[in-house]
């Protein structure tokens, strides 16, 4: 095998990863469809969800340490001699079966998208709840979204946001990209990032601290749709 071959199969690697976490979307929104009409039912099928939401943590988790794995075993032959390829995927799978031997389940349970999950669902619970309670005869949507209209644009683009996503410290909203890009740099300047909003006193936010508010992001979505039936 060259190692030509071994970067080809690692992007091939992370675009299926970027599946998984797509499918890991999909499965929280679907979840989030049935904590919305609570039910024996419901809660059985969301227990499912959270059994797979886990296991593609897993997963995800295991190729980041495989592609880590690989990265830094390839790394090592290239510097050496041609012949040092040999040798290439036993080390691999030596250093992979040591990592994984020694990760446990309860830390899936920080992975950014099973957090979100669990977020979400609660959310889209409670949110059931509080409507059956406080308009048991009115469900409507428009009102919900007129009332939080305000709220769907990013502070840092200004303009309508595609991927939501929560500081769960100070509860101010961001587009993911634009926040991340944001973060981002500041890292490479070594300073801390500030929270957008004004008059934010949250001085230091993190991507650990982000979690995907889907709940927010349907909305932006119903939203849009009724806006284009209008026109
Ligand atoms: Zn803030």
């Amino acid at each position: 095998m060259s190692l030509s071959a071994v970067h080809g199969t690692l992007s091939s690697l992370k675009s299926c990863q970027a599946d998984i976490g797509t499918g890991m979307d999909i499965v929280t929104d679907v979840a989030m469809d049935l904590a919305e009409a609570p039910d024996e039912e419901a809660d059985q099928g969301i227990k499912k969800m959270e059994a797979m939401i886990l296991e593609c943590a897993k997963l995800d988790r295991e190729i980041n340490y495989f592609v880590d794995i690989v990265q830094q075993v390839t790394s090592e032959v290239n510097t050496q001699q041609p012949e040092a390829m040999f040798g290439l995927s036993d080390k691999v799978k030596e250093r992979f079966t040591e990592r994984i031997s020694k990760l446990s389940d309860g830390e899936l349970q920080n992975h950014q998208k099973v957090v979100a999950f669990k977020e979400n669902v609660k959310n889209s619970f409670n949110q059931a709840k509080q409507e059956s309670v406080e308009n048991p005869e009115q469900l409507d949507e428009d009102i919900a979204v007129t009332q939080s209209q305000v709220n769907f644009s990013c502070p840092l683009t200004q303009v309508v946001m595609v991927n939501p996503m929560k500081n769960k410290k100070c509860n101010h909203h961001y587009d993911e990209a634009a926040i991340l890009g944001l973060i981002k740099t500041k890292q490479s300047q070594k300073k801390n990032c500030r929270c957008p909003v004004v008059g934010c006193g949250n001085t230091d936010v993190r991507q650990s601290d982000l979690i995907p508010d889907q709940i927010l992001r349907r909305r932006i979505q119903s939203q849009k749709r009724h806006g284009s039936n209008r026109t």
